[in-house]
């Protein structure tokens, strides 16, 4: 396979593992149904995955008390937590409005049939207020958040950690400082080992998403009506978001030129995209911005961590286009009023979404219980969600990457993008 060749880049590698990922998955089915192979082809995805998500608390928990130590002082943190926010809130809010006017220009949901739909089980998310969200911000035990993979309980605590790593003796501080950079350091070499092993791990991931998919002819009769429509007006509005706003925020306010800069993330990007979570991408971003691009620890280590679970473009997009879909298809008429209540909501639903596959549209229970929409509407879209989720969540990532870009140039940082 494509990891065996020696000096084609890294980025080449996993296109070409995606790319045999998909005829294998076709051809398998062909020859044998799912059931009977995907057995031997999903583990080493899994393995893949498993790798990633092994060092993501470590990694995050170090890189970000690291980078807030770095900041020196309470002054520069509040800045650069403002610009970060900031940039998070407002590229969140344009992606949810490109998908609401889409949605509304191109109507794919009106005169959706709705016996497609497929029965929703253990979606439960909906319960979840705003309120109890922020006050889980806090962790009531760390090890538990940790242990859980919660990010943003353990990046509050890693942000005290590093505020207050600068207000203990410099003996202590030294030792913290040289500790958590070793660690670091180490970590970040097994990142770069995992990451050789990303052609063969996402071969397996697609061929086995592809298999499965191509044996599901539910997704596929849908797809010729009007969820085609649907994937097509979620995938047009990504391509808008990643194609032509963020590149036009990196150009004007990170000065550099975008298209080097989506090549140079590339390897994260196409992560991304293959595994569906923007939080398995998270070490290969951090790792990228700061060696290819030249943003400096201290930004990437705060900004990319932090975006990787509050910052969702592609979420929050495709919430607005799939809660409008689920109103057309049902047949009722949403006042401007709700339909700015969806863009709303579907912020803070992406702010909440875990970076892992399908979260965004377990969240979806919390845009369509805001505006009173039939929660069993996701089941129309249940067949497509790998379809949507891989964009999505490329584009997740994507924004994070860039609004690294861009809070570096804002700091006075030299990019070598
Ligand atoms: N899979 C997405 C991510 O990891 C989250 C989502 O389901 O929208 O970023």
């Amino acid at each position: 396979m494509a990891g065996q060749k020696k000096g084609l880049a890294l980025h080449w590698q996993i296109l070409i593992g995606i790319g045999l990922g998909v005829v294998a998955g076709i051809v398998l089915c062909r020859i044998t149904p799912y059931e009977n192979w995907f057995s031997y082809i999903k583990w080493a995805g899994d393995i893949f995955l498993r790798g990633l998500r092994m060092i993501v608390i470590p990694l995050v928990f170090t890189s970000i008390a690291l980078g807030v130590a770095g900041m020196g002082n309470s002054a520069a943190l509040g800045r650069i937590a403002g610009k970060t926010l900031l940039y998070y809130i407002v590229t969140t809010l344009i992606a949810a409005t490109i998908g609401l006017t889409l949605v509304n220009l191109v109507k794919p949901g009106v005169g959706a049939s709705l016996n497609l739909a497929e029965e929703v089980t253990s979606i439960g998310a909906g319960e979840v207020s705003f309120i109890d969200q922020i006050v889980a911000i806090v962790p009531s035990n760390i090890f538990e958040s940790m242990a859980r993979g919660d990010l943003l309980p353990v990046i509050f605590f890693a942000i005290l950690f590093g505020f207050f790593m600068n207000k203990v003796d410099a003996r202590h501080a030294g030792t913290l400082n040289n500790l958590f950079t070793a660690i670091y350091e180490v970590i970040m070499k097994i990142t770069f080992f995992i990451i050789r092993l990303a052609p063969f791990g996402v071969f397996a991931i697609v061929t086995n998403v592809v298999g499965k998919q191509a044996d599901n002819p539910q997704a596929l009769l849908g797809m010729a009506g009007s969820l085609g429509v649907f994937v097509l007006v979620v995938w047009g509005g990504l391509l808008l978001q990643g194609g032509v706003v963020l590149p036009l925020l990196v150009r004007l306010l990170g000065r550099q030129n975008p298209w080097r800069h989506i090549a140079k993330m590339s390897t994260a990007l196409l992560t991304a995209f293959s595994t569906c979570s923007s939080g398995a991408a998270l070490p290969i971003n951090i790792r990228d911005s700061q060696e290819k691009c030249g943003i400096s620890g201290k930004v990437a280590s705060f900004v990319l961590p932090l975006g990787s679970t509050i910052n969702m473009n592609g979420t929050a997009l495709y919430e607005c286009v799939t809660a409008i879909f689920i109103a057309q298809a049902y047949g009722i008429d949403l006042t401007l009023v709700q339909q700015v209540m969806i863009v709303f909501t579907a912020l803070l639903a992406a702010i909440g979404t875990a970076g892992i596959p399908m979260a965004g549209m377990v969240m979806l229970t919390i845009v369509l219980t805001a505006v009173g929409l039939p929660l069993e509407g996701i089941g129309l879209v249940l067949a497509v969600e790998q379809l949507c989720d891989m964009p999505r969540t490329c584009i997740n990532t994507y924004g994070d990457a860039c609004g690294a870009v861009i809070i570096a140039h804002s700091e006075g940082e030299q990019l070598t993008i």
